[in-house]
């Protein structure tokens, strides 16, 4: 989704549920990754798509080992997703964290669209730079008019279904069982 969407909100929101529920959970974001890892690179698009690049190669490390993780980047360009999904395709959900312009704009957390209509943020996403909005994201997230709570819920209700959260079902079956033993 565009910035001001609500991608790091639902990212660290859904990483701390996660993480009271038991699981592994981990966001990769602007702050741990553009400042370290990609530190060196820009916004034009190839260096977006080489940030890409290694934000999903982190990311498929990180799954290997067990872990959820939640990426909250903008990713503007489909074929950077695209190849993002190839690494590991069983694995990858696409998840559109869905808020227009007009929205986001009028949100403006940190007053970049601001910045960016003044010129002062060169290729900045929806304003001087492209975004291609998923064609079929696994899973599509409205922010606009809902609270946190709700998309939190959407987002839930999806691992659940895709059978994420079995681990959870199992460990606190046997700790029912376990208490009851006692
Ligand atoms: P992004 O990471 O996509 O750039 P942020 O999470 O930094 O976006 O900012 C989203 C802003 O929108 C925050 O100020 C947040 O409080 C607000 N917001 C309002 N409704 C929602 C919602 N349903 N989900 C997420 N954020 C929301």
């Amino acid at each position: 989704g565009l910035s001001g969407a609500g991608k790091t909100t639902l990212a660290l929101e859904l990483e701390r549920q996660l993480f009271l529920k038991g699981y592994q959970a981990y966001v990769l974001d602007g702050d741990n990754i553009r400042h370290g890892l990609s530190a060196d690179l820009s916004f034009s698009p190839d260096d977006r798509a080489e940030n890409i690049r290694r934000v999903s190669e982190v990311a498929a490390l990180f799954a290997d080992a067990g872990f959820i993780v939640i990426t909250a980047f903008i990713s503007p360009y489909r074929a950077d997703r695209d190849r993002a999904r190839a690494i590991r395709p069983q694995m990858f959900h696409e998840v559109y964290i869905k808020a227009d312009l007009e929205e986001c704009e009028k949100r403006d957390p940190k007053g970049l669209y601001k910045l960016a209509r003044a010129g002062q943020i060169p290729e900045f996403t929806g304003i001087s730079a492209p975004y291609e909005a998923p064609e079929r994201p696994e899973l599509v997230v409205p922010t606009a008019d809902r609270t946190v709570a709700e998309c939190i819920d959407d987002i839930m209700g999806h691992l659940q279904e895709h059978g994420y959260l079995r681990a959870f079902r199992a460990a606190d079956r046997l700790l029912r069982d376990q208490a009851h033993d006692r």
